[in-house]
């Protein structure tokens, strides 16, 4: 039940992505920032930094249109991904990308205001031949990186929204903020893999379970895991971080 009400939910939103694209758009975000203006989707992503010190990827889990996306293109490819070597490329986006930011808002400058509807004129974001293009570029590029790289491929090397939600992850734990997260028992963990198979992040859930639990920015919370465990060995609850979430974070750094 709570995996159809999460897919339900991951559909609807890649349904209403013509709507809302322009609230995701890192393109958006540096048109208004060359005006001095914060546009809509920069506030989601400071929102989605700022509920990350929470509720981490929870986002990519349970809300995303391009998770809707990638879940539907797992059935082509379901392969696990070096989560690491594509995370640089991702890293390395993001850095330009913010370095382009702020030299808009140099260039501007400073901050003049806010525009959430920034080059959303009607309330839809796609209405005009141009930004249909960029629309079915968007899809395609998430598809055909999916499809060739593997499970969530796309999310793991060109989001530019996940580091927001990594940053603010880090952030929770740095703090010893109370965070939602999948905690495991070992005891009663038969070593199955079912729940390394069915990762659509390609945590290796199976090892983390002897530390205590999933303890990564990489986890979106999907709660896939806690269903296909037969042995009822994770849960998914809001705790402090243990001592061993530290040992983890420790090596997610490495
Ligand atoms: S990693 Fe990015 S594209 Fe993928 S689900 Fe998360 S926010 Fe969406
Ligand atoms: S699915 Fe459950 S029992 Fe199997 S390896 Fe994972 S945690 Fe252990
Ligand atoms: S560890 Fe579990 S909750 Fe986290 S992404 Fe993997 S399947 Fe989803």
């Amino acid at each position: 039940m709570r995996q159809k009400t999460r897919r339900t939910i991951l559909f609807i939103s890649l349904f209403l992505f013509p709507i809302t694209m322009n609230f995701l758009s890192p393109y958006v975000s540096l048109d208004a920032a060359f005006q001095g203006l914060i546009a809509g989707s920069l506030l989601l992503f400071l929102a989605q930094f700022l509920t990350g010190m929470i509720f981490g990827r929870a986002w990519c889990g349970w809300i995303c249109p391009m998770a809707g996306l990638s879940e539907l293109c797992e059935s082509l490819n379901s392969k696990n991904v070096p989560v690491r070597t594509l995370r640089v490329i991702r890293y390395v986006i993001f850095t330009i990308w913010m370095l382009v930011l702020a030299v808009g808002f140099i260039l501007a400058g400073g901050i003049h205001g806010i525009d959430l509807l920034h080059l959303t004129e009607h309330g839809v974001s796609v209405d005009e031949p141009v930004k249909y293009i960029i629309y079915y570029f968007v899809l395609s590029l998430f598809f055909i990186l999916t499809i060739a790289i593997g499970k969530r491929g796309a999310c793991h090397c060109v989001c530019w929204m996940a580091p927001f939600m990594a940053a603010g992850y880090h952030l929770g734990v740095k703090f010893h903020m109370p965070q939602l997260r999948i905690h495991g028992d070992d005891k009663l963990c038969i070593q199955c893999g079912k729940c390394n198979q069915i990762c659509p992040m390609s945590i290796d859930v199976r090892d983390q379970v002897k530390k205590g639990g999933v303890s990564c920015s990489d986890c979106v919370l999907c709660s896939q895991c806690v269903d296909a465990c037969p042995r009822k060995a994770l849960h998914i609850r809001m705790a402090g971080i243990a001592d061993a979430d530290r040992h983890c974070m420790k090596e997610e750094e490495e």
